[in-house]
């Protein structure tokens, strides 16, 4: 088979996800993903896939499909307890043959003109950053799933 991206993202041993269990996981966007340039992120993109190589939502079982949805109501809750006042979600995979369902937060303040399609990351007012204001974002998200019990 030929190599994936996200399988090979989630088998690399500095996966560093935000939450997950034995069927779907959690993280956030990197710079350099596919289908963006190097330079910082929008802070709290979130990613849930399938742990399986799995291209689509037509392509995944009941489980994970159960467990997709879970996870984006954890995180959701989590995302809105770090201070975003609505959570956006979509599957596009026009890049990657991999499920993966985005989360993006809008945070308050955010024109309305950036809201739908989300594109909050060209709002000059917009929350970006690098690797290390991913890290504390991660570890924010996190301590927000462990107080909501996970
Ligand atoms: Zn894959």
């Amino acid at each position: 088979m030929a190599s994936c991206f996200i399988c090979d993202k989630q088998s690399d041993p500095g996966f560093d996800p935000v939450g997950g269990d034995e069927l779907a996981v959690v993280s956030h966007v990197l710079p350099g993903a596919p289908g963006r340039g190097p330079g910082p992120v929008y802070l709290g993109h979130l990613v849930i896939e399938p742990r399986r190589h799995a291209p689509g939502l037509a392509d995944i079982t009941d489980a994970e499909g159960a467990a997709i949805g879970t996870w984006a109501a954890r995180v959701s809750r989590a995302l809105r307890a770090a201070g975003a006042e609505h959570v956006y979600s979509m599957v596009a995979g026009h890049q990657v043959d991999h499920l993966h369902q985005h989360l993006i937060p809008r945070y308050p303040g955010t024109p309305r003109e950036y809201w739908w399609p989300p594109r909050m990351d060209e709002w000059s007012g917009a929350k970006l950053g690098g690797v290390d204001e991913i890290t504390q974002v991660v570890r924010g998200l996190r301590a927000h799933l462990q107080a909501d019990g996970r």
